[in-house]
């Protein structure tokens, strides 16, 4: 891959007076000026894509199970144009400072620091394996979306290539379609070997909703979230290195369950299935089996305690999710644990740690009026208690990835 210096991006943000992070969000008016300084031409295209927040069934979707995410209103901007070329150029806002460029004819995976172009790589890949004749674009990204802060960034990222490869070709498929090649692209590019919910829930996000997503028939139920209720996601700003491993770990476990139980995966095994193969399992495979078929139960119960607005029950079921992903499933870190029981201490509905794990954020559900002043008073106890920065943010959920008007 060949780079091409160009400082005039970094420019134009200075003029702006917009720091190369994710915490002033640059205009439409300025992301056109951006792809304009790397690319010496106007756009064509512009697309959003949001993050996600996941309120219940954590680890669940890759065993088919029941999740309750909302895309929010951070995101993933792109302008882009059709070239002739048979490559696609790339910028990102966050990532680089010179365009990175792919050709068509070879877009396999790369490695190191351009690693991210994967995402995009690997989506124009598998819209070409489906059939869709791709063709060259140049594109600049930009973002108010923070990166591994598990609120999908690689799947907003994901989303918003395959919204370009769409407008550039004119094949246009469906949300789940789309989430369907993104989450291919993530598996073989990406080597990440996550379920359908990011993907889905970037897809399909409806603005107040939060969505119902069965995993295995891929339905998606939007739900409205209640009135008087905000959410606050707290990024720990840790990420620890073994997460990646520990994923597949957990995945290799839950493989193991489904073989023992003679199940199709977890999600047709009931608890009672699970307690009675316990010797059978090990401790260790009964504990990850446990949690994901508790907490499939779980994201059910929420669902109508939420519309009833049994907001105790609501708590409750979020806190018994943290406990589990902690104790069963073993994904949790001090980090998220000290956060989790901050927020519960000042009285928030309900906490927990929210995606992967090892790192990552919490998501807690907290009456609307209290919003602000919960976040700001978890940053500083945190601070008092340990010393170190988080961050704390009030989102809303809004429509899924969709093409700016
Ligand atoms: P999450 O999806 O929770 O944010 P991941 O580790 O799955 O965390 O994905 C983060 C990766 O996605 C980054 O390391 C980077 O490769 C890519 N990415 C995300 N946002 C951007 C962006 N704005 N520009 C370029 N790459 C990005
Ligand atoms: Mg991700």
């Amino acid at each position: 891959m060949r780079l091409i210096p160009n400082g005039r991006a970094e420019k134009v943000l200075r003029d702006a007076g917009i720091r190369l992070s994710q915490k002033m969000p640059t205009n439409a008016a300025q992301r056109i000026a951006l792809f304009e300084s790397v690319y010496h031409r106007p756009p064509q295209i512009a697309v959003r894509a949001p993050g996600r927040i996941n309120l219940i069934g954590e680890h669940v979707d890759y065993e088919e199970g029941l999740v309750m995410p909302a895309a929010i209103d951070r995101y993933i901007f792109a302008n882009a144009a059709v070239i002739d070329e048979p490559e696609i150029r790339l910028w990102s806002a966050t990532c680089t400072r010179t365009p990175l460029r792919l050709p068509l004819a070879d877009l396999a995976p790369l490695h190191g620091t351009d690693s991210w172009a994967n995402y995009v790589a690997g989506v124009v890949a598998k819209y070409r394996d489906a059939g869709v004749p791709v063709r060259g674009f140049d594109v600049a990204f930009d973002a108010t979306l923070p990166l591994g802060a598990g609120l999908s960034s690689s799947a907003a990222l994901e989303a918003a290539t395959a919204l370009i490869v769409e407008a550039a070709t004119g094949f246009t498929k469906t949300p789940r379609e789309r989430a369907l090649l993104c989450q291919a692209a993530e598996h073989e590019y990406a080597g990440v070997p996550c379920g359908i919910m990011d993907q889905l829930a970037v897809a399909s996000g409806v603005k107040g909703h939060a969505l119902m997503i069965d995993c295995r028939s891929l339905e998606v139920t939007p739900s409205p979230l209640p009135e008087g209720i905000a959410v606050v996601v707290v990024d720990s700003r840790v990420k620890h290195a073994l997460a990646d491993g520990e994923y597949a770990k957990r995945k290799a476990d839950c493989e193991a369950a489904v073989q023992s139980l003679g199940v199709q995966r977890l999600r047709d095994a009931s608890l009672e299935n699970v307690h009675a193969a316990r010797d059978r399992l090990g401790d260790r495979v009964f504990r990850r089996a446990r949690h994901v078929v508790s907490e499939i139960g779980r994201v059910r119960r929420f669902a109508e305690a939420l519309q009833g607005g049994d907001v105790e029950t609501v708590g409750k079921l979020m806190a018994k999710s943290h406990t589990s992903l902690r104790d069963n499933y073993e994904v949790s870190c001090t980090e998220l644990d000290a956060l989790v029981a901050i927020a519960n201490s000042l009285g928030v509905i309900g906490a927990r740690m929210m995606g992967g794990g090892f790192g990552g954020s919490t998501v807690n559900l907290v009456r609307e009026e209290e919003a602000a002043s919960v976040a700001e008073a978890i940053c500083a106890r945190y601070r008092e208690t340990y010393g170190a920065e988080v961050e704390a943010f009030v989102v809303h959920a809004v429509d899924g990835a969709a093409l700016e008007s």
